[in-house]
């Protein structure tokens, strides 16, 4: 496939991508867009001049819209027809490589637009699924000889995060204040806190509603998943070692969540599939699933102080996950717990075996005792005030390339 529009062979946004996102068009208006190359373009105007004229269910303009909840509850049969169509559309030798007029009106290049939070994400839930990370916090919090908890091969463990503070990339965070307790203080103190960690995750996000009572098998699961972001969990990690017995995370998470732009859809990853790590005990009947249900997503985390140069700190995959979004939609929904469109599940902090594919500062300084060394001369423990975290995501495959851009956030002082 090639197309009509030029772009390097190491971009993320390639024709086999068609990613969704919503932007703000010249300071003027806000409509639902796809990305090639660098150049944004404009669906709700391509809609208006009839290119999805005849996709039965797309009669609706539903790219006019300030998220992109009323395109992804249409379903797959439509919105994948929408991709294709814009797929098409954008090779050469199109009908619309041909109508200037139209490329004039409604392609932007990327210093035209802003880029908004793509989704109005309903619910929010994180899991845990990574077997390296639950190994490495209950090593360091815990027994180091029993690291994994009993429950953990047995279920996808989660807990029910904060939708309102989740936000798109390049919105500055806001160092948390709260309670902590210094293991040599008798009482607790409040403040800034100190060990502030970012979290390397991915998330999906999903493009259906379903009744209390109602279970979604791992089998149906596939269907509910419309597709992917990149997501950065905040975490101040000594406001959670305070707060979190017995009832889990709190303020040590709820005060943002960052994630990228782009919605990179299952059918642009599925050429990256991949199979899962071996689930060793057998997990119960309701969480078997058939198929290669993981996917090869390269993932690099970059540090960069203020004024300074960006640090590559991790390099991770997130084939490496343990828990397959099959199986946690599934253990989600199996007690009747109803889920809504725009509802975005986030993997939990993903690293890899290898020490410089772990997914948090926590993990990669050992929880401060093996500070990371910086091209400046400087190290680093936690993230200090003015670092900017970035976090990139892409596939890539017999020389197919499919990414996620990056989600970027920068940690401003507190108050
Ligand atoms: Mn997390």
């Amino acid at each position: 496939m090639k197309s009509f529009v030029e772009y390097s062979s190491d971009s993320d946004f390639s024709i086999h991508n068609i990613p969704f996102g919503v932007t703000v068009f010249n300071k003027e208006y806000i409509g639902c867009c796809t990305r090639i190359g660098d150049q944004i373009v404009d669906l709700a105007t391509l809609h208006d001049l009839g290119y999805f004229e005849d996709i039965k269910g797309l009669e609706d303009n539903v790219f006019e819209a300030y998220t992109l909840n009323e395109f992804i509850e249409l379903g797959k049969p439509i919105t994948n027809a929408a991709r294709t169509r814009i797929q098409e559309l954008l090779l050469e030798g199109s009908i619309l490589s041909k109508d200037e007029k139209t490329i004039a009106d409604a392609f932007y290049d990327l210093d035209k637009v802003k880029m908004m939070m793509p989704v109005h994400i309903a619910n929010y839930t994180d899991f845990y699924s990574s077997i390296e990370h639950a190994t490495n916090v209950g090593k360091m919090f815990r027994d180091p000889d029993n690291a994994l908890l009993p429950n953990w091969k047995h279920l996808p463990v989660g807990y029910h995060g904060r939708a309102s503070s989740i936000v798109v990339s390049g919105t500055d965070i806001n160092r948390p204040k709260g309670q902590t307790k210094p293991a040599d203080a008798d009482q607790p103190l409040f403040g800034p806190s100190k060990q502030l960690d970012f979290e390397l995750e991915m998330a999906f996000i999903l493009n259906r509603n379903s009744e209390m009572g109602e279970s979604i098998s791992t089998k149906d699961a596939e269907e509910a998943i419309f597709g992917m972001v990149i997501f950065n969990d905040w975490s101040a990690r000594d406001i959670q070692a305070w707060e979190y017995v017995p009832l889990g995370p709190f303020l040590g998470k709820n005060f943002g969540s960052s994630i990228s732009p782009w919605v990179v859809t299952m059918e642009a990853l599925e050429p990256f599939r991949t199979a899962s790590p071996k689930q060793e005990p057998a997990v119960l009947d309701y969480l078997q699933f058939e198929g290669d249900k993981n996917y090869d997503i390269n993932l690099e985390v970059y540090l960069q102080p203020e004024n300074g140069e960006e640090n590559l700190i991790s390099e991770s995959n997130y084939k490496f996950m343990y828990w397959n979004m099959t199986q946690q939609l599934a253990h989600h929904t199996i007690n009747g717990c109803n889920v809504e469109v725009g509802d975005l599940y986030a993997s939990g902090t993903i690293s890899g075996s290898d020490p410089k594919s772990f997914g948090s500062m926590l993990e990669l300084t050992w929880r401060g005792q093996n500070p990371l060394q910086l091209k400046d001369g400087k190290e680093r423990k936690f993230i200090e005030d003015n670092d900017t975290v970035t976090m990139k995501a892409w596939s890539e495959k017999d020389g197919v390339r499919v990414g996620f851009g990056e989600v970027s956030g920068k940690i401003i002082p507190t108050t």
